[in-house]
């Protein structure tokens, strides 16, 4: 039998009254978050950042994981690398992905499950770019139902469309560890790296044509999360492509802190 917490009555003092009174004090023990009650104990942060492509939600989703010490989890920088590994997976994803199409959710599903088994995901995570259709939404509530989990946030980066093309264009990718860089003139692949070293080059579906296949399914398959989620969406909106992105990273943390 697992113990998930002890009880006892202890005496504690209560500053307010300036009285010993004696109270319930609730030690949780470090083995299991579900209690018997059926009420997690030890809840895991699942924030999800919705978004249409290059509404900025891989960067926020970085600051988001380094400000509150959980992983991001995004399903794109996922199946980049099994597209650069060459795996199996990689050769499904290939084609969808370079047309501006969706990935089946099964696939999805797959490596979503897979992802947030691992240990560093224990106290919760960030997700970008995931869920994207109706169906992924439905079965992510239903896994974190099954250890008594619940997405705890929702954001919505509601962005002008002229930025989202705007910052396509300006948009290079690490090809190592996927982290993104705003560069607008006089790119030099010699001199311009990441952070960590590697290359910093162009997404093949970082143009206008496949841009714009993207934003017509996203309307389509994944805008009507928004609904789905109803007023547990805290909706940021950005008007200006000179907005700072530490100021909108601030109103996402005012919002979710
Ligand atoms: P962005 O950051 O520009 O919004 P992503 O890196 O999240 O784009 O995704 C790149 C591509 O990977 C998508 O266009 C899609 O083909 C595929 N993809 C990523 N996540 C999902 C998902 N949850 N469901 C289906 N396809 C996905
Ligand atoms: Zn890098």
């Amino acid at each position: 039998m697992k113990i998930n917490s002890i009880s006892a009555n202890f005496s504690v003092k209560s500053y307010g009254q300036n009285k010993l009174t004696p109270k319930k004090v609730t030690v949780p023990m470090p083995c299991d978050s579900v209690s018997f009650t059926g009420k997690n104990d030890n809840p895991k942060k699942v924030i999800i950042l919705l978004g249409a492509p290059n509404s900025g939600k891989g960067t926020y989703a970085r600051q988001i994981s380094e400000n509150l010490g959980i992983p991001q989890i995004s399903t794109g920088n996922i199946l980049r690398k099994e597209v650069k590994d060459g795996t199996d997976l990689g050769l499904q994803a290939k084609s969808y992905m370079e047309s501006g199409g969706l990935v089946p959710d099964e696939l999805i599903m797959q490596i979503f499950k897979k992802r947030i088994s691992e240990k560093d995901c224990a106290n919760g995570f960030v997700l970008d770019g995931f869920p994207r259709t109706l169906n992924q939404a439905r079965q992510l509530d239903n896994i974190l139902s099954e250890d008594k989990n619940t997405v705890t946030q929702i954001v919505n980066l509601d962005v002008e469309k002229s930025i989202l093309y705007y910052r396509s264009a300006a948009r290079y990718t690490c090809e190592d560890c996927s982290r993104t860089y705003s560069i607008k003139e006089n790119y030099n692949p010699e001199t311009a790296k990441c952070d960590c070293g590697g290359r910093l080059v162009k997404r093949a579906d970082d143009t206008p044509e496949v841009l714009s296949k993207r934003l017509e399914n996203y309307d389509k398959q994944t805008k009507p999360l928004i609904d789905y989620y109803g007023d547990r969406v805290s909706n940021i909106t950005v008007q200006s492509k000179d907005t700072p992105a530490g100021e909108i990273i601030d109103t996402i943390m005012d919002k979710i802190g």
